[in-house]
């Protein structure tokens, strides 16, 4: 189907790929073992799945199938993906907005929200907080406004690239932020980005309709499909998809977004860097009821899902999860998370303990410190990760090296995730966190056989402990 109204230039390869009615056809029926079975030896044999295997796993609601689908997800993270977690913190740059998403604390008919953008000496502050307590990796989130346009955007990441606090600084920035046009995408790629996210809320046209307004730019679904496809064209490699899991039936979402992938990677020779699934929160002012709210239960299964469906594909879980939640879904193949979040205008220098939803988009399930993370994940034998080598050497499309390249990931990302970690312990950790960490990092060490490289990675490890280097790459 080809795309109807839009608010600009359209992609090369704009179509509607999301055929509902297939989509539904898809999920109708039942399934037996053999049939989830042999997809899941697909998966294990590190290939993606097409729409028609994907359902099938969706379609899989027996107990005993169920718990063989998550078992297969936390095998093939074990197994390929190995234990390292790359951390992250969101910046929310402001919370003007012309649209009127019906879940979104920041909407505009939402008259409660103090509104604020961040001045650039605000943003300044913000990121030596940030790196004060260790972040290397941002992503900066603004609201969909004329005064955010791609030349304010382009500006921020470069204040926030040019902020140094003691040996502290931003190694990555990633934005979410409204669809741009072409030229849009240029002028904040020529800032440095990492990764450009939009994410679609919701595949089902309906129920995007419905809550997302027709008289605003956001209420343009196609415009907003086509997003990242421009952002592809424009040379924005690396990209990222997402759905606001609980708007509509989370079974088609999954399978929209699969659909979403597969067509980026058919047109552009790579498929999304990132597939983020957000739960709905509590918002400012929302009273409405969603009766497609995803449970505890089924978000396990689409999490595990995701992963064996979309290999390449790194996946990330935010601090909208409660630590008990995030904790058992990172099991299943999560490779990104962010800690020690604040979400309020300002939140990392201005507010208190609480939260203050008149200052935030929806409510976080998880605000422990980046440290207090740090150390849950060195006692569950996690490699807490800040490495950024791949995007600043040039490596794009590191999800796929990682999977696809035999031997990726023990020479260079364990290396590096042990190297960004050994300069948190240093520079930042308190000192059980300390502790911890360089008993992990000795434990991997002592699995890695002898090579000139394991040396190399010695060497390296001692001169970061001593003081002698930081930001050293593999
Ligand atoms: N304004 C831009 C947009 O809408 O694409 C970018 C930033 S928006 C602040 C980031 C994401 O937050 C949205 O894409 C949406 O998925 C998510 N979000 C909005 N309201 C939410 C809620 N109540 N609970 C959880 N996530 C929410
Ligand atoms: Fe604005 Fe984004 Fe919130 Fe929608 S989700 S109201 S576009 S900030």
């Amino acid at each position: 189907m080809a795309c109807t109204r839009t608010l600009g230039r359209l992609s090369e390869s704009a179509y509607d790929f999301i055929d509902e009615a297939y989509l539904h056809h898809l999920l109708e029926g039942q399934v037996d073992r053999r049939q989830v079975q042999e997809v899941l030896a697909k998966s294990l044999a590190k290939q993606p799945l097409d729409p028609e295997e994907t359902a099938v796993l969706l379609k899989a609601d027996d107990p005993e199938l169920v718990e063989e689908i998550l078992e297969t997800a936390r095998r093939l993270k074990r197994e390929v993906y190995g234990n390292r977690i790359v951390l992250f913190a969101p910046l929310y740059v402001g919370n003007e907005c012309v649209n009127d998403c019906q879940y979104c604390g920041f909407r505009r008919s939402n008259a409660d929200q103090v509104r604020r953008t961040l001045t650039f000496e605000e943003i300044r502050r913000q990121v030596q907080a940030l790196e004060d307590r260790g972040h290397k990796r941002l992503i900066l989130v603004f609201g969909e406004h004329p005064r955010y346009s791609p030349s304010f955007i382009a500006e921020c990441v470069r204040q926030v690239y040019a902020t140094r606090s003691g040996r502290g600084e931003i190694r990555r920035v990633n934005i979410n932020a409204a669809p741009l046009d072409h030229e849009g995408y240029r002028v904040v790629k020529a800032a440095g980005i990492g990764t450009y996210q939009v994410f679609q809320e919701t595949y089902h046209r309906a129920t995007y309709a419905e809550v997302h307004p027709p008289s605003t730019p956001k209420g343009d679904y196609f415009w907003r499909l086509d997003a990242l496809a421009r952002a592809m064209e424009a040379g924005c490699d690396d990209v990222g998809l997402g759905v606001l899991f609980g708007l509509y039936d989370w079974r088609f979402e999954l399978l929209g977004l699969v659909c979403h992938a597969r067509h980026l990677q058919k047109h552009y020779g790579c498929g999304p860097h990132t597939i983020s699934f957000p739960r709905l929160q509590p918002a400012q002012g929302v009273t409405r009821q969603w009766p497609h709210r995803v449970s505890d239960g089924d978000f396990k299964r689409l999490v595990a899902i995701l992963r064996l469906a979309v290999p390449y594909t790194g996946l990330i879980l935010t601090a909208r999860e409660r630590p008990e939640i995030r904790r058992e879904v990172m099991r299943f193949g999560v490779s990104q998370i962010d800690a020690g979040s604040r979400i309020e205008l300002a939140g990392y220098t201005e507010t208190a303990d609480a939260q203050q939803m008149d200052r935030e988009q929806f409510l976080l399930g998880d605000v422990r410190s980046l440290d207090e993370v740090i150390r849950e994940l060195l006692r569950e034998g996690d490699i807490p990760s800040f490495c950024t080598a791949c995007y600043r050497l040039g490596r794009t499309g590191e999800h796929f090296m990682e999977f696809a390249i035999p031997g990726f990931i023990r020479d260079f990302c364990t290396p590096n995730a042990l190297c960004t970690l050994m300069e948190y312990l240093q520079d930042y950790a308190s000192p059980e966190t300390r502790r911890l960490g360089q008993t992990v990092i000795q434990q991997e060490l002592e699995k890695i056989p002898p090579s000139p490289r394991k040396q190399m990675l010695i060497d390296r490890l001692r001169r970061i402990a001593e003081d002698q280097e930081r930001d050293v790459r593999f």
